[in-house]
């Protein structure tokens, strides 16, 4: 099977540079059905980062998102039921996000986590989204979005005390060359708040290409603490904090996943029914795995660190 070079393309290791990739599976997009045909996830060999490839030429993915894609339209029930979430999460990073420090959220969606941190009492908040109809609905909460990336949209360097990537860096084509933008536009002292799925979960092991996060071809990078935390370091970032999530999203998802793959559509409408049940069920194992470290969705808090010409005397 030849993929279509006009919307995909083959890249080489986006953590060191290398092309010289290990095949490890094919991954197809099993919730939404948007391939059309699968892909291939591969190691590198020098420094065992994973990645899609081929994966779609920047400027192609809209294809691949979907009316239905959940960041940008959710039920009102998980709508809710991710607020809820998102407070809890807010207040424990309440000390690196009250005022009067100065937000930026990049691929903020429909601005969810913006608003929440708005309503906690920080208005001075931002959002930088890519797809238009979600900045709209953003915008529509009252928010401060821009539509377009950090390479079409430019701010002042150190306009922002904290940068927050929630499930966004595994989308993009350069995560290193975004982390590097990132660092710029922080001022001295600031912080980067990342949430990645984890390819080092036990998740990941249990469910295999069915682990919701592969998610291809919207994820193009698989990180795990390690490479998350080397590529950090590369761009001059300080890792300060490493939290696993204890909840059974994944988990729930993971079921749903592997019905897919085995052609089960009436089992998987009936556990999609079952959802949110099936994620408190799953919560104790998601709790265990939490406790080993090994949590299928993480966040880093890094700070940025001095650089060589900043640090002489
Ligand atoms: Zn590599």
């Amino acid at each position: 099977m030849t993929a279509d070079a006009t919307v995909f393309e083959h890249v080489p290791c986006a953590l060191c540079g290398a092309d010289d990739p290990e095949p490890l599976a094919w991954l197809d997009d099993l919730r939404f059905g948007t391939l059309p045909f699968p892909l291939q996830l591969v190691a590198c060999r020098r420094c065992g980062f994973r990645y899609l490839t081929p994966q779609p030429r920047p400027g192609c993915e809209q294809a691949f998102y979907p009316d239905e894609y959940d960041p940008y339209r959710r039920t009102s029930l998980t709508a809710c039921a991710r607020r809820i979430l998102l407070r809890r999460e807010m207040h424990a990073l309440w000390p690196l996000l009250a005022p009067p420090r100065r937000i930026l959220e990049v691929g903020c969606a429909t601005g969810e986590l913006l608003q929440v941190i708005r309503e906690a009492g920080n208005p001075d908040v931002v959002g930088l989204e890519p797809e238009p109809t979600a900045a709209e609905t953003a915008r529509a909460r009252g928010l401060t979005v821009l539509t377009g990336t950090l390479a079409t949209v430019q701010f002042a360097p150190g306009s922002f005390d904290v940068v927050l990537l929630q499930h966004v860096l595994e989308h993009l084509a350069e995560p290193r060359r975004a982390l590097e933008q990132i660092r710029l536009l922080l001022r001295p002292g600031g912080s980067v708040i990342i949430w990645v799925p984890n390819g080092a979960s036990w998740a990941a092991t249990v469910f295999g290409d069915a682990w919701m996060g592969y998610d291809p071809p919207r994820h193009r990078s698989v990180f795990t603490p390690a490479t998350l935390r080397q590529l950090l370091a590369e761009t001059g970032f300080t890792v300060l904090d490493e939290h696993h999530e204890w909840h059974g999203l994944e988990w729930a998802w993971g079921l749903r996943l592997l019905a897919s793959r085995a052609g089960a559509h009436r089992l998987e409408r009936s556990l999609a029914r079952f959802h949110l049940p099936l994620i408190l069920l799953a919560t104790p194992v998601a709790a265990l795995a939490a406790l080993a470290r090994r949590s299928g969705r993480i966040r880093l808090i890094a700070r940025t660190r001095p650089s060589d010409a900043q640090a002489m005397p």
